[in-house]
């Protein structure tokens, strides 16, 4: 057992939207430090350069706050262990990879990537593992110094063990044990010089003295391959702890295209935090007495690993609003009235609409009715309205479908970027015309066939919002 004192960490990819499972992970690790007395990290893994943005990482910021969530360290908070942001560590991991290959437990690989294609292909083909196959392991020291000198481009890889097993250690499940042989000599540092998540992951994880790696259930594949990273360096391992995944209602694993999934959108369906946070502690977790209505500080002082489940916890939408009702209801009412105009009706949301409606206003009235879409997520389009002149229901499925995917990509929401995704969908699509593909947005996203103008419309509604009327006209629409 680990007697250092306790170190937390979650390690988010600056990605896309906040995702709900981070704020429940970033929880648990949380309630777990402050219940010892340890610290919570908050660690930006930006490794994927052309991945990562600055709007996601302030989105993750933004929405961890609203949502409760307090980090000890991090790149906005500091911190002794820091840069926190992996894309400022870059020579901390070349440094320890050199190590690696000076101890020769890594190696360079100058396979082509033709090569590792055509490799990968024989191997689907003959149903085997798709892994590498260690050519470069064997390489001449002469051969790999002139190549290296010539400037051949190389990888580094780890040398897995031929034979034996590792195991890894999960405080909640016990042993897991792999085969050797079946783990691929991962790649720690690709040939632009910056690591791979293994191998940032890793180091971070033991310099900023992480005791307990507490992560969601999908990252258990990759822990063999980091316990031999952690046995090539001759570091202590932390404890491991691999949390269930949230499940939408039919077990699959929860995800954006049948749940929201993402912190904004709760945000902007009126989601209480408290309410939020409660929630989340009950996916895997109970308290002794099965209440169901806890604060923070109560979970606290009954938090215990061992009354974790591990039959995946089903996030019930419904549910989270009996219990967001909960709080709700029992808010004096000059704090709801306060929550509903900084949350519902947020000051520089109301302005925005407002300048767009004005032009077809003729009473001040005639507000709430022309604006209402703007301000809640229910709004509930009929079918034969999804349906614009022109197109079949098959159709309008499909383009709806498509475009919510190439929105879902949109980082950064401004008018100018959603309407360049709609013009490109109809530039690569012969079926389709631009009048019926605007008519379609619009009527998808604001529930009419009139509104502003459209692309401003949607931005001033917000990405977490149009991308709900999307699912739910998929859903309406759902062959
Ligand atoms: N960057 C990984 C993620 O996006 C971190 C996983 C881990 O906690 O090791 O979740």
């Amino acid at each position: 057992m680990n007697s250092r004192p306790v170190r937390v960490r979650i390690a988010p990819s600056p990605t896309g939207d906040p995702h709900v499972g981070t704020a429940y992970i970033g929880l648990f690790n949380m309630i777990f430090a402050r219940q010892n007395g340890g610290s919570f990290v908050l660690r930006i893994e930006d490794t994927d350069q052309t991945r990562s943005t600055k709007e996601s990482e302030e989105a993750i910021y933004r929405s961890l706050r609203w949502v409760g969530l307090t980090w000890d360290e991090g790149p906005d908070v500091g911190g002794p262990f820091g840069p926190y942001r992996q894309s400022e560590r870059t020579e901390i991991y070349q440094t320890h990879c050199a190590k690696l290959l000076e101890s020769q437990h890594a190696y360079r690989c100058f396979c082509s990537a033709d090569r590792l294609e055509r490799l990968r292909e024989e191997q689907r083909r003959m149903k085997l593992p798709t892994k590498y196959d260690g050519r470069c392991r064997e390489l001449a020291a002469e051969e790999v110094s002139s190549r290296t000198q010539s400037g051949d481009p190389f990888v580094i890889r780890l040398k897995t063990p031929d034979d034996g097993i590792t195991v890894v250690n999960d405080l909640l499940r016990g042993e897991i044990q792999y085969e050797n042989t079946q783990i691929d000599d991962q790649v720690l540092l690709k040939s632009d010089g910056f690591p791979t998540y293994h191998l940032a992951n890793v180091v971070d994880d033991h310099l900023m003295e992480i005791t307990h790696v507490i992560r969601a259930e999908e990252w258990i594949p990759s822990t063999p391959k980091h316990i031999m990273l952690y046995n090539a360096f001759g570091w202590e391992q932390p404890t491991f702890i691999h949390m269930p995944l949230l499940r939408n209602a039919d077990r699959s694993k929860i995800s954006k295209r049948k749940n929201p999934v993402s912190l904004e959108f709760f945000r902007k369906a009126g989601f209480l935090p408290e309410a939020m946070l409660n929630f989340l502690a009950m996916m895997g977790w109970s308290m002794p007495n099965d209440q169901e209505k806890f604060c923070l500080d109560e979970m606290r002082s009954q938090f215990s690993w061992d009354r974790m489940s591990l039959s995946g916890p089903v996030f019930n939408l419904e549910k989270l609003e009996w219990l967001n009702g909960l709080y709700l209801r029992e808010l004096p009412v000059n704090d709801l009235k306060a929550r509903i105009l900084a949350e519902v009706f947020r000051e520089e949301l109301v302005t925005e609409v407002v300048k767009l409606i004005q032009e077809r206003m003729r009473r001040l009235d005639e507000f709430v009715p022309l604006s209402s879409f703007f301000f809640t997520t229910d709004v509930q389009t009929p079918v034969e309205q999804l349906v614009p002149k022109g197109m079949d229901k098959k159709l309008a499925h499909r383009v709806i479908r498509d475009l919510s995917e190439h929105l879902d990509n949109v980082t950064s929401w401004k008018s100018g970027n959603i309407e360049a995704v709609l013009r490109a969908y109809v530039d690569s699509h012969d079926d389709v015309n631009i009048k019926q593909v605007f008519m379609l947005s619009r009527i998808v996203a604001t529930g009419r066939s009139a509104s502003p103008p459209l692309f401003e419309t949607m931005e001033a509604m917000g990405k977490a919002l149009c991308q709900d009327r999307f699912r739910r006209a998929l859903a309406t629409l759902r062959p």
